[in-house]
């Protein structure tokens, strides 16, 4: 059985798309899609040797080698333009995400979603989202085991309005989750926000604390995660 993040991944992919998962591991992903009628075939892309090879020995179990393609290579390498409709890349850091992205613009080509998980830095990927034509159309954060998920449904097209207003917020804690503002949204930004409140307890506790710019934008995050949290009085 998926985990509870990969079924919220899984829930985006539209029935009859053609997949890519850049990162694929045990191809768990593009298995389960496949089973369960939602893609009718798939990329599983890896760059090294051991998840390369666990994807290839998954895919055989489950007697899916017609249906998807396990291959080796560096991010989007693995997909011609065109070939496919949707992309999913999980559980990597939101810079890693982005860079294989950013690195052949031309792989996106005929991809019309892109279902993105960062274990951290989402706001990285909203960025580049935002600024590349590529509009936000939901998003999802869940805690599993302990840990918090965001997931980010990106489809192109025309700019996105979302971050007209509010851009700053609106990058950090994701217009949709911000309004939403669910149980596990305000577990995670209550730790980040203790977590700053530490930091600046020790740097007062040193020396430089008057006019120390990283002080600065420590209480500016601070006070804006107490304004999404709606802690102010
Ligand atoms: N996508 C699966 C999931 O969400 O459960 C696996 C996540 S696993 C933590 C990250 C995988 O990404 C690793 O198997 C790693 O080898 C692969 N990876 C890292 N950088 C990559 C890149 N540039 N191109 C392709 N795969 C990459």
């Amino acid at each position: 059985l998926l985990s509870k993040r990969l079924q919220a991944v899984a829930s985006y992919i539209p029935k009859g798309s053609v997949l890519a998962d850049i990162g694929s591991d045990h191809a768990y992903l593009p298995c389960y899609a496949i089973l369960n009628g939602l893609s009718k075939e798939a990329v599983a892309g890896e760059v090294n040797e051991g998840p390369f090879r666990s994807a290839v020995q998954q895919v055989k179990k489950s007697g899916l080698q017609e249906e998807i393609s396990v291959r080796k290579g560096n991010g989007l390498e693995v997909i011609s333009p065109n070939e496919v409709n949707v992309i999913t890349i999980a559980g990597m850091g939101g810079q890693l995400i982005r860079d294989i992205l950013k690195e052949d613009q031309t792989k996106l080509e005929g991809v019309e979603r892109l279902i993105l998980q960062p274990n951290v830095a989402a706001h990285l990927l909203r960025e580049w989202l935002w600024k590349n034509g590529w509009r936000l159309i939901a998003e999802v954060i869940l805690e599993e085991d302990g840990k918090i998920y965001e997931i980010l449904v990106s489809e192109k097209g025309q700019s996105d309005s979302l971050y007209t207003e509010d851009t700053q917020a609106n990058l950090i804690f994701g217009p949709y989750l911000k309004s939403e503002r669910n149980e596990a949204f305000q577990r995670k930004w209550t730790y980040e926000h203790n977590k700053r409140k530490h930091v600046l307890n020790e740097m007062k506790k040193g020396s430089k604390y008057e006019n120390n710019e990283k002080i600065q934008d420590l209480l500016k995050e601070i006070k804006l995660i107490e304004e999404v949290l709606n802690w102010q009085d």
